[in-house]
Formats: structure tokens, C-alpha cells, sequence
């Protein structure tokens, strides 16, 4: 299923206008899709969301922005009756952890790499939305957090989950339904457009490319990707991605090495050959560009 553009404007318009504008989007809807007997894909304005129902329990990656809580009760209400009993998030980012107080709050366990919990625990500031991003309230917070990897052992499934080094945020995480054979990238992986990396938020382009080699060396040519914004896909689309973001890097880093200003990178166009596959997301090419040239340019 491919994101209609009017919903695309939707997700521009939040990740632009910051979490304030959130409560005047009340006609926004989510929609549930069945992956497999027992694993549901949830999609609306914020990022993707993987539902797990069991014998005994309901398992989310992700639980959207906070005003569409409602309706994800709502959805999950939908397909099963039992609890809530774990919210996994991919990384910090409000549009990936905005159900957290309430779901937390109802007794889920949160669950996150510790930088997930550092960040939502703290003032943080947001260069794409230029903006302050408050602390979360305590029932937000994940209340088990991990440094590497970890796995769920839940009503009959293996949910394995691997921090993934500093690529869209410093606190990715990617998870791996070993029965379903699904896999959930969070925002390590846009399959619609050109990547978000949210270098304020600790992410690098290097870790970036180095999420995607990981997922691709463990995916197989069966199994579903989930990204944290766009349809599901699977290794081969996954494969044009990291190829994409290889290249460019490649081609600013050259640039960069001869002593190019930002605006002399972007006047090369480096991004010009996937500009009509990738470049109508809301990364637009001379963001990419940029945000590329930015983290390529630091001094280490
Ligand atoms: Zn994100």
C-alpha cells in the first residue's frame, strides 16, 4: 500500500509544525492491515506501527502521535480483546512514542535502548521542527531499557530487537518477528523517500547505511519490512535504499574532500538520479543534501 500524497502533506505538515498542531488534525485516520495470522500493520499520521496479538497478550512497535491514542485503542480494540502488555519503541521521536503515557499509565511495559529513555526523560531540541521538545511525564518512560539487544519470548512468538549505532536517532532500534518473519526498522528505514536523519537527535549518515547492512544480512527474500513511514516492502526495495543513500554519500563526500560550500554541493545536485524515486517524501532533495554535507563535514 503506497502512503496517498494528501496523507504524505498530513506528516509534513506535523513534523513541520511540532506537536501543537497535532489536536487540530481531528478527521485523521488510521487504518489496520493484517500481515499475518496474528501480526497487524497499523498506519496513520505518525510512524507505522506492528501489533502482535497472543493468547494472552497484545505486543505494539510504536504507538503513533498522542492525539491519535483514542483511535489506536480504538483499532487495537478491533482485533483484540486482551491487554496491552508491551510498547517497544523504535526511538524517541513523537510520532513513534506518543501513545507511551497512556498506554504506559494503563499498565504496559515500555521498552526502549536507554537512549530512548534519556531523551524522552529530558529537554531535547529539534532542529527539523526547531523546536524545544519537553520532557515526558513518568508514565511515558520506558521502564526497561538495554544497551545492545534483547528478545521477547511472547505467547508462542521469538521477538528479537538490536540497537542499531547512532543512524536516524542514537537510539534505534530494529525488531525482528522470528515466526511471522516480519521486521519492523522504525525510522531507519523510509521506504518512500529519502531518509530523515535527525543528526540533532545523535544520527549519522555512516550509522544510517550501517542499519541497513545489518537488516539486509539478516532478512531473507521472504520476509516483510516494515519502515517507520511508507509501505511495507521487502529486502530487494530495502536493498535500492541503501544503495541510494550509498551513493550520495559517496558523491558529497568527494565534494566535501575538494573544499565544496554547502551551497556548491547542492548546485552539483548529487541527488539528481533519485530525485523522481525518493525526492517527494518530506525529505526534499536540497534537505538531503544538506543534511549529508552537515554530518559529512563534522570534525570528529
Ligand atoms: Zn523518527
Amino acid at each position: 500500500m503506497q502512503i496517498p500524497s494528501g496523507r504524505i502533506l498530513v506528516v509534513v505538515g506535523l513534523l513541520c509544525a511540532g506537536a501543537s498542531a497535532q489536536a487540530q488534525q481531528p478527521e485523521q485516520k488510521l487504518e489496520t492491515q493484517k500481515l499475518t495470522d496474528d501480526l497487524y500493520l497499523i498506519t496513520g499520521p505518525g510512524g507505522n506501527i506492528a501489533l502482535r496479538v497472543g493468547k494472552t497478550a497484545a505486543f505494539l512497535v510504536d504507538d503513533q502521535i498522542a492525539p491519535m491514542t483514542p483511535q489506536l485503542k480504538k483499532a487495537i480494540a478491533a482485533v483484540t480483546a486482551k491487554p496491552v502488555r508491551f510498547v517497544f519503541n523504535t526511538h524517541w521521536h513523537f510520532d513513534h512514542t506518543g501513545g507511551n503515557a497512556v498506554f504506559g499509565g494503563e499498565g504496559a511495559v515500555i521498552v526502549a535502548h536507554e537512549n530512548v529513555r534519556k531523551r524522552l526523560s529530558t529537554e531535547q531540541f529539534s532542529k527539523m521542527l526547531n523546536k524545544k521538545m519537553p520532557p515526558s511525564p513518568e508514565p511515558a518512560l520506558p521502564v526497561i531499557t538495554f544497551a545492545d539487544s534483547l528478545s521477547f519470548h511472547l505467547d508462542g512468538e521469538d521477538i528479537d530487537v538490536w540497537h542499531v549505532q547512532p543512524a536516524h536517532t542514537d537510539g534505534d532500534s530494529i525488531v525482528y518477528f522470528r515466526k511471522d518473519n516480519v521486521l519492523h526498522m522504525g525510522d531507519t528505514y523510509f521506504s518512500s523517500g529519502y531518509p530523515f536523519i535527525d543528526l540533532s537527535s545523535g544520527g549519522t549518515v555512516e550509522g544510517y547505511i550501517r542499519a541497513a547492512d545489518r537488516a539486509l544480512a539478516m532478512a531473507q527474500p521472504t520476509t516483510r519490512i516494515i519502515p517507520g513511514h511508507g509501505a511495507v516492502t521487502d529486502r530487494n526495495k530495502l536493498k535500492q535504499f541503501r544503495d541510494m543513500i550509498v551513493a550520495i554519500r559517496d558523491r558529497v563526500k568527494k565534494l566535501v574532500a575538494e573544499g565544496k560550500t554547502l551551497e556548491q554541493v547542492q548546485a552539483a545536485k548529487p541527488t539528481a538520479e533519485f530525485d523522481a524515486a525518493w525526492g517527494a517524501f518530506f525529505i526534499k532533495p536540497a534537505q538531503m543534501v544538506e543534511t549529508v554535507f552537515e554530518d559529512l563535514s563534522k570534525k570528529r
